[in-house]
Parts: structure tokens; C-alpha cells; sequence
């Protein structure tokens, strides 16, 4: 570890501005995970340096932070994770003299598999539901990365930690269109849930009058709202 930056003060700089959950997996081992073999990492991700990966907590409690708007950045929670990714950027490059960037969403278009990135850096395992499973928030999180031109120590992955192990899968119970049929995850099934959670839109009535209503997409999260890891 580049004795300079210590791990702690990166994460304890994004949880000051708002992140949940914090860790590191060097690029080196994520250029190996299944998914890179199949889909490189860009190549402007130098494969020296480092992967933070942040968490923001989507708890049952706020449903919001998951509505599909048609604003920028689509949901409310996506725009807070790009705001403290942003900042934790510029505090690195100001604080640290870091070459940093923030890694797009779609693996395919220059950004990295998450998910694998956030089990390499220990922040939890891949569940039943085919979700990242955190012991703090259960699968209720949403990802984000940023790339370190550093080879950070990494923080992971986690071991001991088999929440599927011994569940008897409420998750899968949960699906409407039975997308864990067979024991692996079926992509199509559940895009099917998701076209008909975009046609039929919530209606968000506003309380003012003469102010129109506001129409957004709650897309199913029942595998993921149904696990009991994190409650
Ligand atoms: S509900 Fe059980 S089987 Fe499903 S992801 Fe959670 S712990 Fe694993
Ligand atoms: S999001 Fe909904 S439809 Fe898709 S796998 Fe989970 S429970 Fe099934």
C-alpha cells in the first residue's frame, strides 16, 4: 500500500460524503474474473492501478432513491452515488496528487463488471439472486467505481461470509416470472418484468394543485427486497 494514502482515509472521506460502504480490488485481479475474460477491461484502466468501489444503501425504507425518473442521472439514488463519486475524484486528485476517474456504469462501454469488482474488494458475495450480497445492507445497494492510477492495498475478498448457505431462498420464492428456474439466473425472464414495470408507470400525484403529476418506473426488486441479510 503507497503508505501516503492509507485505505482508511479514502473510505473515510467517501463515507463523510455520503457513501455506505467502501473498498478496493486492484485491476490486475478483476482483468481475470470470469466476466473480463469474456468482456476486457478497457484500456485506458491501467492494469497497475486500483478500483475503489463505493456502495450507497437502497434500504426498504426508501423506494424513492430506486424510481426511474426521466432526469438526468434516471433515479435519485443513481445521482447521489454520481455526486460522492465526483467528490471523492476531486479530493483525491487535490489531496492525494492521484490520477483518478470514474469508471462508467456499463461494463460494455469503457466501465467494469461491479458486482465482481465489489467481491474482489470483499464488500460481499453473489447470492442466489444473482445480487451482491453486503453483511451490512443485504443485496440493497447500488455500485459504483472509481479508477486509481495506484495499486492500493486491496480489501478483499471476503471470507467466511455464505449468507445462501442454509436459506431456503425467499428470494427466488419472490420472482413473478420465475427468472432463477433451474438454479441460475434467466436474464430474459426478467427483462420481461422490466418492460411491463415500464409500461405500467407509478402515477406520483402532486399534493399541489394545478402542479401535473409525475409519472416514473419502479422496477421489481422483489429478489432483492425479499432476502433477509442486512434487514
Ligand atoms: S434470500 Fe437467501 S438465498 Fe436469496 S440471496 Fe438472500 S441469503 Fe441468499
Ligand atoms: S427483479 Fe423481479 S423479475 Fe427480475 S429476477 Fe428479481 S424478482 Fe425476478
Amino acid at each position: 500500500m503507497d503508505p501516503a494514502i492509507p485505505f482508511e482515509a479514502i473510505s473515510a472521506q467517501a463515507i463523510s460524503i455520503g457513501a455506505s460502504l467502501v473498498g478496493v480490488a486492484h485491476v490486475a485481479t478483476l482483468v481475470d474474473a470470469p466476466s473480463h475474460r469474456v468482456h476486457p477491461v478497457d484500456r485506458r484502466v491501467g492494469e497497475a492501478g486500483s478500483v475503489v468501489v463505493i456502495a450507497l444503501a437502497h434500504t426498504d425504507g426508501e423506494p424513492e432513491m430506486d424510481w426511474w425518473d426521466n432526469q438526468k442521472g434516471r433515479t435519485p439514488g443513481n445521482r447521489l452515488l454520481l455526486k460522492i463519486n465526483r467528490r471523492l475524484t476531486k479530493w483525491l486528485e487535490k489531496t492525494c496528487s492521484v490520477e483518478a476517474y470514474e469508471l462508467p456504469y456499463h461494463a460494455l462501454r469503457g466501465g467494469i463488471f461491479l458486482k465482481d469488482a465489489a467481491v474482489l474488494a470483499g464488500m460481499g458475495v453473489i447470492g442466489k439472486n444473482n445480487l451482491l450480497i453486503t453483511p451490512q445492507y443485504g443485496p440493497r445497494v447500488r455500485l459504483k467505481a472509481l479508477w486509481l492510477n495506484l495499486p492500493l492495498q486491496c480489501t478483499g475478498p471476503t471470507h467466511g461470509f455464505a449468507p445462501c448457505d442454509g436459506c431456503d431462498g425467499p428470494c427466488i420464492k419472490a420472482c413473478p416470472r420465475d427468472a432463477f428456474n433451474g438454479g441460475s439466473y434467466h436474464r430474459e425472464r426478467c427483462r420481461l418484468q422490466m418492460r411491463t414495470d415500464e409500461t405500467e408507470k407509478v402515477v406520483l400525484k402532486s399534493p399541489l394543485i394545478g402542479v401535473p403529476s409525475r409519472f416514473i418506473t419502479a422496477y421489481c426488486r422483489r429478489c432483492e427486497l425479499a432476502c433477509p441479510v442486512g434487514q
